[in-house]
């Protein structure tokens, strides 16, 4: 074992060779069991943002474990060109709890996201469209790489990072009737997550989700639900679009669906299912048979009925908590995805500090706002615990 580091060590190799992107807490977390974390001085902490939603089933849980283990003992896997059962299986798993159709198994959220456009692009040329045009909802996120930043407006800065591919275009998250007016015959895609994650979890309303559907069904575009965050149980639901009870013809998943490790997925129903052919995409890690194992795992876990239904419980319990703090003045999602606005003058980031200190992992998605995303093997002494420490770093 090498030597262990102090957080002064880490900040310094931090600050010389790690790129600049990321605004890191000064914590270094070295073990995980459920929901409790423990840093390197060994102080507990209860963790209420599970590694931005990918640890669903709580850090390290056995069953994981013993997959990717007795996986990476057995066979690392010979690339896509020969047949694999951890990835069949997986993709059959996948489709069978959602669209029927077939499966793209990819390696992120943001490579999910690429697929999808090129799915929806795809399936719009063989209609005849020439320009196809995607639309996203306004503080959309949908990854970093070219083709999803183009999806995600807030971060497609022309400026920087142009020239950005063409063919997007944005609408508000809350007007149906803009939605509608924004759709046409180049209309390739509507492509949106049914909660915002990291805008601070919002959810979209009811009629919008339905427009988008009949948009679809008019213009003849893929209705396409990026499920990166809400998915694999975090709504209560195994997809949040099975809570919400419209269809679409592609979902994205990634995040908690790996069990830890990176794997996403691209899910088709019937129309989208034979866009794809062979030679028009591939990746050479995807579907890999120990990060396979451990998503096949993950869905064990967090497909159980029991589980889900608590999921629902804690939300309900934790938000009702929530909305009881004074300085909290809205609190929305669904399930184990929620997210608050705090009163104006009060510091979300100082909240969100004050809170780690106290022993509370959680997130601050932008200014006045704080996201919670714990595993969802939590209880509800656990919610409590989580509320307690809130309610007195709220307070500073
Ligand atoms: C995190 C996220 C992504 C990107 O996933 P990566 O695995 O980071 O590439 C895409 N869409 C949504 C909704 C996300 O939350």
């Amino acid at each position: 074992m090498t030597t262990a580091l102090s957080v002064d060590e880490l900040r310094e190799l931090d600050a010389r060779y790690a790129m600049r992107t990321y605004a890191r807490a000064g914590v270094e977390f070295v073990r995980g069991e459920g929901a409790r974390l423990w840093d390197s001085t060994g102080k507990e902490y209860l963790d209420f943002f599970a590694g931005l939603s990918v640890h669903n089933a709580g850090h390290c849980h056995p069953r994981i474990v013993e997959a990717i283990q007795r996986q990476a003992a057995t066979f690392a896997g010979s690339s896509n060109l020969f047949l694999s059962a951890p990835a069949l299986r997986l993709s059959e798993r996948l489709s069978e709890s959602s669209l029927g159709g077939r499966v793209f198994l990819a390696n992120t959220g943001t490579e999910a996201s690429e697929g999808a456009i090129k799915i929806a692009r795809k399936h719009a040329h063989r209609r005849g469209v020439e320009t196809p045009e995607i639309i996203s909802l306004d503080s959309d996120f949908h990854g970093r790489t070219l083709g999803a930043l183009a999806a995600t407006p807030k971060l497609a800065d022309e400026e920087r990072f142009g020239p950005l591919p063409r063919g997007f275009r944005y609408v508000p998250r809350d007007d149906a009737a803009a939605l509608r007016a924004a759709a046409s015959e180049n209309t390739a895609a509507v492509f949106f997550e049914l909660i915002q994650g990291e805008a601070g979890v919002w959810p979209i309303p009811d009629e919008v989700i339905q427009a988008a559907r009949e948009v679809c069904d008019e213009t003849g575009a893929l209705l396409i639900f990026d499920e990166v965050q809400t998915g694999m149980g975090r709504t209560g639901t195994l997809w949040a679009y099975q809570g919400v009870g419209v269809e679409p013809d592609v979902i994205t998943a990634a995040k908690a669906l790996g069990g830890g490790l990176p794997v996403g997925a691209i899910i088709a129903g019937e129309r989208a299912s034979d866009v794809l052919e062979p030679g028009d995409h591939g990746s050479t890690f995807a579907g890999g048979p120990i990060q396979a194992s451990a998503a096949l795992a993950a869905l064990d876990v967090l497909s159980d009925e029991e589980l889900l239904a608590s999921v629902r419980e804690l939300g309900g319990r934790l938000m009702d908590g929530l909305r009881a703090i004074d300085g909290v003045v809205d609190v929305r999602g669904r399930g184990l995805m929620v997210g608050v606005s705090l009163a104006e003058g009060i510091d979300a980031a100082a909240v969100r500090d004050r809170c780690l200190e106290n022993g509370l992992v959680l997130n601050c998605p932008g200014p006045g706002m704080l996201r919670l995303l714990p595993p969802l093997i939590i209880d509800a002494a656990d919610v409590d615990r989580a509320l307690e420490i809130m309610g007195a770093s709220v307070r500073g």
